[in-house]
């Protein structure tokens, strides 16, 4: 099966937390978390659309100014997502600099901050010196992009201050057999990308194709695609090791492929994890299986456990597979 998107952490265990997500066959990228960045190279940064921060803590916001100034002459708006403070997080970081020359530049920022029934909206535009205009809130339940090839859901747990977890999937998934195209007499083309489109949106049943001169129904066609369930990644950074919030997590993180989560401490050091408020390599592994995940990649780990990284992930292993 070939994925529609590729997830993969931008820095080491120990440095900032952050997963640059490519969706394949689109020129177009999301950012879970906005620590340091420049690992990524700068075509890979102006292909970002969407970010998804946890929290501004420093080690998950300071990337902010790297990425706006690589995208400041670019047409396509960003998107910004994150708790409800993230309106003033922004606002705060744009009021850092003068902006007398930027009135020409393209760029509009539009910023979402998470609620637990509402997501509050303001736009930040270069046109306007990047003043920042209050919009409409939007009702929320659960959903925060809905896209044709894919969800983003949110949850917001805590970590003292409000932390959002996310999720991202793909509803289904559409393989499309080349053997059957082929005994049909059909080549592989950019009509393969519209017949897919025609399936997610499930509305348009009478749609007909051309290809090679011929008309096809969507009923006819349906014999060259096999559908699966499609993908599933989550999120997880900087969550309070409270009964609650695990609770919360498992129902959240159900049936990931792949779960990012931190492992901030060991076990034996639980007492300094409910002081700080992160979770410890054991609970990223009792979250994983009895979420039922796939994979498990335990990342933003402290900086004390570099000589002993390994009973870390020993201790995360144990619990996940054990
Ligand atoms: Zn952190
Ligand atoms: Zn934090």
């Amino acid at each position: 099966m070939k994925p529609t998107f590729h997830a993969n952490p931008v820095n080491g265990p120990f440095e900032d937390p952050c997963v640059y997500v490519r969706l394949l066959r689109e020129r177009r990228s999301l950012l879970f978390d906005l620590g340091y960045i420049d690992r990524l190279d700068a075509g890979n940064i102006v292909k970002i659309t969407d970010v998804f921060v946890t929290h501004t803590h420093m080690d998950h916001f300071m990337g902010f100014d790297t990425l706006l100034r690589s995208l400041l002459k670019r047409d396509t708006p960003l998107r910004v997502f994150g708790p409800e403070n993230i309106i003033e997080c922004i606002e705060g970081k744009l009021k850092g600099y003068t902006w007398n020359l930027i009135k020409d530049y393209p760029l509009k920022i539009e910023a979402f901050g998470i609620g637990d029934n509402f997501l509050s909206h303001a736009c930040f535009y270069a046109q306007n010196s990047f003043i920042r205009k209050d919009m409409p809130y939007y009702p929320f339940d659960g959903i925060i992009v809905e896209d044709p090839l894919f969800v983003v859901k949110g949850l917001v747990l805590s970590h003292q201050i409000p932390v959002v977890v996310y999720s991202m999937e793909e509803e289904f998934h559409i393989n499309i057999n080349k053997a059957i195209l082929a005994e049909m007499g059909l080549p592989v083309g950019p009509w393969l990308s519209d017949f897919k489109k025609t399936l997610r949106q499930q509305n348009q049943k009478e749609k007909t194709f051309e290809v090679n001169n011929r008309i096809f129904t969507l009923r006819e066609l349906m014999r060259i695609a096999t559908i699966t369930r499609g993908q599933k990644i989550a999120y997880v950074m900087d969550v309070a090791p409270t009964d609650e919030n695990i609770e919360r997590l498992i129902q959240f993180v159900k049936g990931s492929d792949t779960l990012f989560c931190e492992a901030y401490f060991l076990e034996s050091d639980r007492n300094r994890a409910k002081e700080r408020h992160h979770l410890t390599a054991a609970l990223a592994g009792r979250i994983a299986k009895e979420a039922g995940v796939g994979n498990l990649i335990i990342m933003h780990l402290s900086p004390k456990y570099r000589h002993c990284v390994e009973e870390l992930y020993n201790e995360a292993m144990r619990e996940f597979k054990g």
